[in-house]
């Protein structure tokens, strides 16, 4: 690897725990990143990210481009600048967001021509693109420019999108070229499909990445036909660099992947649940609005060291998010992120002493309890 390396420090079944070192500091693995869409993880101050235990966070190519715009993020220094954040940081390529998020899109073998969500501009997007855009950025580990079909989707379709998808990373690989401290990941596509996935392992690997992500999950298929496919596609990428699994998830979707070999998750959805007023706790999902905390003086989590759990109450929980205040998303989503942390913490730890199977059941029986009774 070009100054980025994966250590891999112990194995349990098939999970993994070891550190990717950076020119910004270590990785801890398993690892959860923060998703910080526009140069922030909203209602979070980067040092509360930091606090929280994230040792790196995501960022993304489509909002960036669009706004405030990846030449001017350049002019100001770069993104961990322009963000006060000094720890790594992983780009996504602009592609998934692309044709979620963007209007009047036009695919072709070059890449893909769009309309801004925020103003209607024209832009286009292409391997050599994406590629200037997350070098503009200052990313630490820049990904493969590809293309994802929704699922379901027909196997012709998952098997067209995922050869330009190797052809996109063929040009990713040589517009990246070769940049001391950053790190490219190629990304394995073909669906629920055992053999596209093989196929597309290795046409990754006779390109060559410091890294592996598994693309075209969490895209609809449901948390069974996800850990079916999760089953075999991180062994059919190569166990000596990190592997990444995009856009995951819940927490009991995390645990089932790490479970299965996978190292470094992002996902929206713990800040996301913190400004909807939804917690997830040790013992399951908990609704700050319904009314049955408005007289609760206990806190979220006891167990919990957040300061929302340590200096709050659920009355006051459910009292600030019913009055629409800022401090509402704020706690909630540090709340979110710390427990996220604490989960890849306590994995990280069991993997390392050969206990996981353990820990997975303590996890599993806890969420099972469900949330203290109501006062
Ligand atoms: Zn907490």
């Amino acid at each position: 690897m070009s100054g980025v390396t994966f250590e891999l420090k112990a194995t349990d079944g098939r999970a993994r725990t070891g550190v990717i070192r950076t020119t910004r500091g270590d990785i801890r693995t398993p690892a959860f990143m923060p998703v910080g869409t526009a140069a922030t993880v909203k209602a979070m101050m980067p040092e509360s990210v930091a606090a929280t235990g994230a040792d790196i966070l995501l960022g993304n190519t489509y909002h960036l481009m669009l706004r405030p715009g990846a030449e001017r993020i350049a002019r100001l220094g770069g993104l961990h600048k322009f963000m006060n954040w000094d720890k790594p940081i992983l780009t996504d390529s602009g592609g998934f967001q692309v044709m979620s998020l963007s209007d009047l899109r036009k695919l072709t073998e070059k890449g893909v021509t769009f309309r801004s969500h925020v103003d209607g501009s024209k832009h286009e997007l292409t391997p050599e693109r994406s590629m200037e855009i997350q070098r503009l950025l200052g990313s630490d580990i820049v990904m493969c420019f590809d293309e994802c079909p929704a699922l379901p989707a027909d196997r012709k379709r998952i098997e067209e999108s995922m050869r330009l998808s190797m052809r996109w990373a063929a040009r990713s690989k040589d517009a990246f070229g070769d940049r001391p401290g950053h790190a490219l990941f190629g990304i394995q596509q073909g669906g629920l499909e055992p053999d596209l996935r093989e196929e597309s392992a290795k046409a990754l690997q006779e390109i060559g990445f410091d890294g592996y992500a598994i693309g075209g999950l969490a895209v609809g298929e449901g948390q069974e036909a996800m850990f079916a496919c999760l089953d075999y596609a991180p062994g059919q990428l190569p166990a000596d660099r990190p592997r990444y699994l995009m856009g995951v998830g819940k927490p009991d979707d995390i645990v089932g992947a790490v479970k299965r070999g996978v190292d470094m998750m992002d996902c929206v959805l713990p800040s996301r649940s913190g400004r909807t007023g939804q917690a997830w706790t040790r013992r399951g999902q908990v609704n700050i609005k319904n009314a049955r905390h408005s007289d609760d003086p206990r806190p979220l989590d006891e167990e919990c060291t957040c300061p929302a759990c340590r200096n709050y109450s659920r009355a006051y929980l459910h009292h600030v998010f019913r009055a629409g205040e800022m401090i509402s998303g704020m706690l909630l989503t540090w709340h979110n992120l710390h427990y996220y942390q604490e989960i890849m913490a306590g994995m990280r730890e069991a993997i390392a002493e050969g206990r996981f199977d353990a820990w997975e059941a303590a996890f599993h029986a806890t969420r099972e309890e469900g949330d203290i009774p109501a006062l």
